[in-house]
């Protein structure tokens, strides 16, 4: 239980990597707030945790708006005494090839996942320094190292998310805080789903092929499970972990290599 009497934030706590990360925080013993915009689905991540006699609370959110953002801090606030981990978890992937890529979905993308980024860690993270002691950390993705095909929107917003990470872990250091990214390959979630989907409507493919095409990318040859991106999560957030600072950190089974 490392992480009992603390209190934690995730954002895009509804499902996917983020509801995995929320359980995980809690079986550490944190109380955890689970925000996302679907209330249906944040109340059944927090009620579960609930039930299952841990501390929780689901607080709606949109990230990508700055009053929002505040109200959600000053609720978890409230409701937790001090927030002292915040993973930000809330995101979302669309592809097109860059002729086709229109302003609105370049913006949509550094919205749901950069600009939100900024915003949680601005809204939370002065606290945790003036305590002295907090985690944040942020679900980037390996597209934040690395080009590819028809995702530059996706790609340069990563991209942004591993730069903020790097440029407020300097600026932290010496706090007592310590600020990373975890960068993962396919997660099997809703989102690797979705993804499938569009390649199908784009190609015509046959989807267990696509799904294949998408392990082949990881030499381990497999998606990975949210719980083990949750796992290197709670892993960042131990008190044991104070001297991983800064860090982008990799869980694709060996592609990526940096
Ligand atoms: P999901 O689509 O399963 O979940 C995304 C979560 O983010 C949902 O809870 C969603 O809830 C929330 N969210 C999206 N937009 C907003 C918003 N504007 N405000 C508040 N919440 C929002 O995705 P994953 O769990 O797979 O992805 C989680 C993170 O991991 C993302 O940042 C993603 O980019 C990253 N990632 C995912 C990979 C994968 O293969 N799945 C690989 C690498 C990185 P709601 O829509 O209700 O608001």
């Amino acid at each position: 239980m490392s992480l009992a009497g603390r209190g934690a934030v995730v954002t895009g706590g509804g499902r996917g990597i983020g509801a995995a990360v929320a359980h995980a925080l809690a079986e550490r013993g944190a109380a955890v707030v689970v925000s996302a915009r679907s209330e249906r689905e944040i109340d059944g991540v927090a009620g579960s945790l609930a039930r299952g006699g841990r501390t929780a609370f689901a607080i709606p959110c949109d990230v990508t708006r700055e009053e929002a953002v505040a109200e959600l801090a000053r609720q978890a606030g409230e409701l937790l005494g001090s927030v002292d981990v915040l993973v930000n978890s809330a995101g979302a992937s669309s592809s097109a090839k860059l002729a086709d890529l229109t302003l609105e979905e370049w913006n949509r993308l550094f919205a749901a996942n950069a600009t939100s980024t900024f915003l949680c860690t601005r809204a939370l993270l002065p606290a945790m320094v003036a305590r002295g002691w907090g985690r944040v950390v942020n679900i980037a993705s390996v597209a934040g190292k690395v080009g590819a095909p028809y995702v530059a929107a996706y790609t340069a917003a990563k991209h942004a998310v591993i730069g903020f990470t790097r440029a407020v872990a300097a600026e932290v250091a010496a706090s007592g805080v310590t600020v990373n990214a975890v960068c993962p390959g396919y997660v099997d979630t809703r989102m690797t789903a979705r993804s499938i989907e569009r390649i199908v409507e784009k190609t015509g493919a046959d989807p267990e092929t696509v799904r294949a095409k998408l392990r082949a990318m990881s030499p381990q040859r497999r998606l990975f499970e949210p719980e083990e991106i949750a796992h290197l999560v709670v892993s960042l957030c131990d008190p044991g972990a104070g001297g991983i600072h800064g860090q982008a950190v990799v869980v694709d089974g060996g592609a990526v290599q940096s």
